[in-house]
């Protein structure tokens, strides 16, 4: 098959659809694999990266586009690019139609047949190429959350770890699903005291079968949180409610209440954030203060980290995309109920529910 990778052009996106190392797998595998032109720059893969792996370089998107059976991205396609898709083509990347008509029309339009990174399942229920990127911005909360701590960025000049003879930080987790469990394992390996909270008892018990030595957790209330946040220095919004905003699990009125110059990094802004005070910023601009509290809101966390994020999202994509190659569309998802799962359009039809009750389209 001919699978095609174009360059991202959604404003700050560094990151790429296939990485050399894919590339490769696909090449031995008998496809080709065209690569536009500096795809991979923002992610640390020069040209030469994709050629020494058997890719072929085009200078333009429109080549990619004209050339490939399949587009393989990271982000939904942009205007341009719709306009670029034609009937029979398969598209495998994010599309996150529910909120998007216009792109969800386009693609209709366009004869397509589109996959959604984000509607594939596991076995486990799980969504397995969403979970990388949580696994990512969780990992990166207490960094960026210790960074906004330090005096010279408005936070209370508090150490994670401490040192011999001054306690460590307290961090307190909502949420202890991906994003939280990764974000805990971190600030605990900085040395910070760090709390879990969460409505789910199983993931409690979970929790504190694996992590019971490494971090505490708790049963999430409104009067669990309001204690906890009083004493820290630091506090990670991770929850989830899947199809629904964010809870706001702490009011404005909170703020108040907490050391002047604590921290919260919502990374549940992406769903509307779980603090009262969270509005979305970005890379350039990260931080802004509430009331005496820092608040770090970055919607596209992992965006921050453009290689570790494109090298975990391709191995977590790879062995899809490589079905996809392999086997054509239908054989691979008649294979894998998981893949089938995200199947959201096809020749001009709907075909994922969710989305078409979001948009009034019949499915
Ligand atoms: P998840 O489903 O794995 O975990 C969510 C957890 O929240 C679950 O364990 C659930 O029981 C818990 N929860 C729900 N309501 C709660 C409450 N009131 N109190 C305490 N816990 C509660 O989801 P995830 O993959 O960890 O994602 C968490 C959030 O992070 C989502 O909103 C996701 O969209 C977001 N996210 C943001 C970025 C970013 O760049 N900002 C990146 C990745 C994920």
């Amino acid at each position: 098959m001919k699978i095609g990778c174009p360059k991202e052009i959604k404003p700050q996106e560094f990151r790429v659809g296939m990485t050399p190392n894919a590339a490769q797998e696909a090449v031995s595998r008998g496809h080709d694999v065209i690569i536009e032109n500096g795809a991979g720059i923002g992610a640390g893969f020069d040209n030469d990266d994709y050629v020494a792996a058997g890719a072929r370089i085009v200078d333009s998107a429109e080549e990619v586009f004209a050339t490939a059976e399949m587009i393989v991205k990271v982000k939904e396609p942009q205007a341009g690019e719709r306009k670029m898709l034609r009937e029979g083509q398969l598209l495998f990347t994010y599309l996150h139609l529910a909120p998007d008509p216009d792109q969800t029309h386009d693609l209709l339009e366009s004869g397509c047949t589109a996959i959604a990174y984000e509607t594939v399942t596991d076995a486990n229920g799980g969504l397995p190429l969403l979970a990388p990127m949580s696994e990512v911005a969780g990992r990166l909360a207490p960094q960026v959350g210790s960074w906004t701590l330090q005096k010279a960025n408005g936070g209370r000049g508090v150490l994670m770890g401490g040192v011999p003879g001054v306690g460590p930080a307290k961090v307190v987790v909502i949420g202890g699903g991906v994003v939280g469990t990764h974000a805990a394992k971190i600030a605990a390996g900085m040395g910070a005291d760090v709390t879990v909270l969460d409505r789910s008892l199983p993931r409690l018990r979970y929790l504190d079968d694996v992590f019971g030595g490494q971090f505490k957790n708790q049963y999430s209330t409104a009067g669990a949180t309001a204690e906890l946040i009083q004493t820290a220095d630091m506090v990670i919004g991770a929850v989830l409610i899947p199809g629904a905003a964010a809870p706001k699990l702490v009011t404005r009125a909170q703020l108040s209440t907490m050391k002047p110059g604590a921290v919260l990094v919502d990374v549940a802004i992406d769903q509307g954030g779980c603090f009262e005070t969270s509005k979305a910023t970005t890379h350039a601009d990260p931080i802004y203060e509430v009331d005496g509290v820092m608040h770090y809101c970055v919607a596209n966390m992992p965006g921050a980290v453009a290689r570790t994020s494109t090298i975990a999202l391709g191995n977590a994509t790879m062995p899809f995309m490589l079905a996809l190659a392999d086997k054509g569309w239908k054989q691979a998802c008649q294979d894998d109920p998981h893949l089938l799962a995200g199947l959201n359009v096809h020749a001009g039809q709907l075909t994922y529910y969710a989305v078409g009750k979001a948009l009034g389209i019949d499915v």
